[in-house]
């Protein structure tokens, strides 16, 4: 689409087609992490969100009704990582589908003896390269409560989505260590090091261990906290927080809760 028709049509669908002011506060009320906003935040992320509905497809799972409510829940959190970078980082995709719970996946794994392990591992959301993005609704209904302990299947999966689109986390070993973002990257490198570490160690940490596992990974939890429990991550692990703060352009810390 031309530059000018696709900003007079999302004007159009900002003007006729906004979300709705009860549902709006609905949703506000249900995830104090987008109350604390600013009220100029709040009419971009409405914004966005309003032109996240008319642009991607919601489907549901199993005969699974997606109603307005769940559609914008997962519209208004799923905009709030991209909220100062721009819709089109989520060019790459359109479907979402949504499960009622948690999914069942059949994962298979052959070791160096070439003994083939199988097992299924339980998937509250999944991002994958141009397709859909699949979420377990139970966990995205549950985001208001699950905010204390840094955690949010949305922001985790659409952290993946920027992270595939700009290969945020790809190229450790070809950028240049001394450019921009080559520092961004080994900073973020030498974090999740530095976490993987912890976790073999089994210490405590407020990030999910399940960041040790790839870059990738630590980036798409890392993010959660940034967004729902800035203040922990910010005291945990100051440097991990600033990094997310200069790739974000948000300095959630800041908001008022
Ligand atoms: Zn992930």
């Amino acid at each position: 689409m031309s530059g000018w028709l696709s900003r007079w049509r999302r004007q159009r669908t900002l003007e006729r087609r906004p979300i709705p002011e009860p549902l709006w506060q609905l949703t506000l009320a249900r995830f104090p992490f987008l109350a604390a906003r600013s009220a100029d935040d709040l009419q971009a992320l409405r914004d966005m969100a309003t032109l996240f509905l008319a642009e991607k497809e919601f489907a549901g799972a199993r005969g699974l009704e997606v109603s307005d409510e769940m559609a914008v829940a997962i519209a208004a959190q799923a905009c709030l990582p991209a909220l100062k970078l721009g819709l089109q980082w989520f060019d790459g995709f359109v479907g979402i589908v949504v499960h009622e719970d948690a999914v069942l996946a059949r994962r298979q794994h052959e070791d160096d003896d070439g003994v083939v392990h199988a097992w299924d591992e339980e998937l509250a959301g999944e991002a994958m390269s141009g397709g859909p993005v699949m979420l377990a609704w139970r966990d995205v209904d549950d985001a208001g409560a699950s905010a204390a302990d840094g955690y949010n299947v949305v922001v985790h999966e659409f952290a993946h989505v920027i992270d595939m689109r700009g290969g945020v986390t790809a190229g450790l070993e070809t950028v240049d260590p001394e450019g921009e973002r080559g520092v961004w990257l080994n900073g973020l490198a030498d974090e999740h090091e530095l976490f993987a570490d912890a976790v073999d160690r089994e210490e405590e940490t407020f990030l999910d261990p399940y960041g040790a596992e790839a870059l990738e990974e630590f980036f798409a939890v890392a993010a959660e906290a940034f967004f729902v429990a800035p203040a922990e991550l910010k005291g945990e692990q100051p440097r991990v927080y600033a990094l997310l703060q200069s790739f974000f352009r948000q300095d959630p810390v800041a908001w008022k809760s």
